[in-house]
């Protein structure tokens, strides 16, 4: 069914009954052309653009859990391209651009709204680094604009402008940044994969891989028995260095934990994204009224998806010092995900040594954003076995090769990241 102003007043005067299901919930067939790993927004959107883009439509995406259970259901929905390296920005601006018209694509309301991404600054070194980063996106044809103390006060009237510590210098803001609606981002490429002849097959973990006597790959053994594959793509975040290892690939990635928090529902009064990066603190308010804020990782490596009550309290008191007035809001969720954070603190988008192998994943806690564009290049390069311009530079070999991809220079620690 397509969606429309129609088909709601049809579906109104019926009483909401006759809605059919968003996507089918087929058995695994024997064999596919591909087999992805992952029912997140990237195994999604990247069964999605392999059969639109490429015509590959036998694919099949394995789920151990239910669609978006992972991170891409998990996470504060920050969409922005506002990076600093030549390696990053073209694939970051290339997804933010797929958002831009991804409701209309998908037919799908994923609800993306540029209200804008605002990072404030409060020494002279992060006016610096501000300053750079904005010349960077500029040169690289994507938005930023600086603003000015009063510009930032007007803005975001809530932030603590008497800050003795922290006084607010001003800050970045990217226009076009903002956010995105998470489950509705996995229904609907769902949705639309499902409507192009893709399999989404969920409560199916793949525990093993199958290969040739020459080493290519041929399937997958699953919760629900083997599934052949002529190609097989993961794309599983956390238990990326678990599930790779199944191939007899060890990555360097580590597991961490991440946690977000949602208050209580209040008036509007946060009507940009914000970041405060002295505190490792973000912030939102999402359409229902609730405050949707977060933190740095947990500290310690992980699969357990819940977070330690320190990074709570560091997390409050980081609010305290940014937006005072909110101290009595109450806290109504919280919960944790676990990210896969590599030595430099970018992803693999690239093919493996093993033929017929390929991986997304080492997203650390920025995978969201790059949905649309991580996906659309991940298809084209497990399509024509070589990668798209834009995710060259995300390989494997690239610290062997001395290329690391690392924008804040925080060197082969993951956690610094
Ligand atoms: C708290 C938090 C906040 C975040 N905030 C932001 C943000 O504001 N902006 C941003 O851009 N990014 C953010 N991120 C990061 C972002 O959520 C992730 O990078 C992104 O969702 C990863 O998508 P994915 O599809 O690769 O992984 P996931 O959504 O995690 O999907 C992977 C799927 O693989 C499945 N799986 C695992 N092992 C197997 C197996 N053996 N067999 C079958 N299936 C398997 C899992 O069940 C899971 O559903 C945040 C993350 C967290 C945790």
């Amino acid at each position: 069914m397509q969606y429309s102003i129609t088909s709601l007043a049809k579906q109104a005067l019926r009483g909401h009954q006759g809605w059919p299901e968003a996507f089918r919930h087929p058995e695994p067939q024997k064999q596919y052309d591909v087999v992805i790993i992952g029912g997140g927004g990237h195994g999604l959107a990247t069964a999605y653009y392999l059969a639109k883009n490429h015509g590959i439509t036998n694919v099949a995406v394995l789920e151990k859990g239910w669609i978006g259970s992972g991170n891409t259901g998990r996470n504060t929905t920050i969409v922005r391209s506002n990076y600093l390296l030549n390696s990053e920005i073209p694939l970051l601006e290339w997804s933010l651009k797929l958002w831009e018209g991804l409701s209309a694509e998908l037919n799908y309301n994923v609800m993306f709204s540029q209200r804008g991404v605002l990072d404030i600054f409060h020494t002279d070194g992060q006016r610096d680094e501000a300053v750079r980063r904005g010349n960077a996106m500029i040169m690289n044809g994507v938005d930023a604009v600086m603003l000015n103390r009063q510009q930032v006060l007007e803005m975001m009237p809530l932030v603590d402008e008497n800050n003795g510590r922290f006084p607010v210098l001003g800050g970045l803001l990217q226009p076009r940044a903002g956010n995105a609606r998470h489950d509705a981002v996995v229904w609907g490429y769902a949705r639309a994969a499902d409507r192009l002849g893709v399999d989404i097959i969920q409560n199916c973990e793949v525990t093993g891989f199958e290969r040739d006597a020459d080493g290519r790959m041929t399937g997958v053994e699953t919760s629900r028995g083997r599934i052949g594959a002529g190609k097989v793509a993961v794309a599983v975040a956390g238990h990326t260095s678990q599930v790779m290892q199944m191939a007899g690939i060890r990555l360097p990635v580590e597991s961490h934990k991440l946690q977000a928090f949602v208050s209580e529902a209040v008036k509007p009064c946060v009507d940009t994204v914000a970041t405060f990066g002295v505190g490792h603190l973000y912030i939102s308010q999402s359409d229902k009224g609730g405050l949707v804020f977060g933190g740095m990782l947990d500290g310690y490596n992980s699969f357990a998806q819940r977070g330690n009550l320190p990074i709570v309290e560091d997390v409050a008191e980081a609010m305290m010092m940014f937006l005072p007035s909110l101290g009595r809001v109450r806290l109504l969720r919280h919960w944790a995900g676990v990210v896969d954070m590599t030595m430099d603190g970018s992803p693999y988008i690239c093919k493996t040594p093993v033929e017929g192998l390929y991986l997304n994943g080492g997203w650390n806690y920025t995978g969201f954003k790059a949905i649309p564009g991580a996906a659309w290049c991940f298809a084209h390069t497990v399509a024509n076995d070589a990668p798209h311009k834009f995710n060259a530079p995300f390989h494997l070999d690239r610290f062997a090769e001395g290329r690391p991809v690392d924008a804040t220079g925080g060197g082969p620690f993951p956690n610094h990241h």
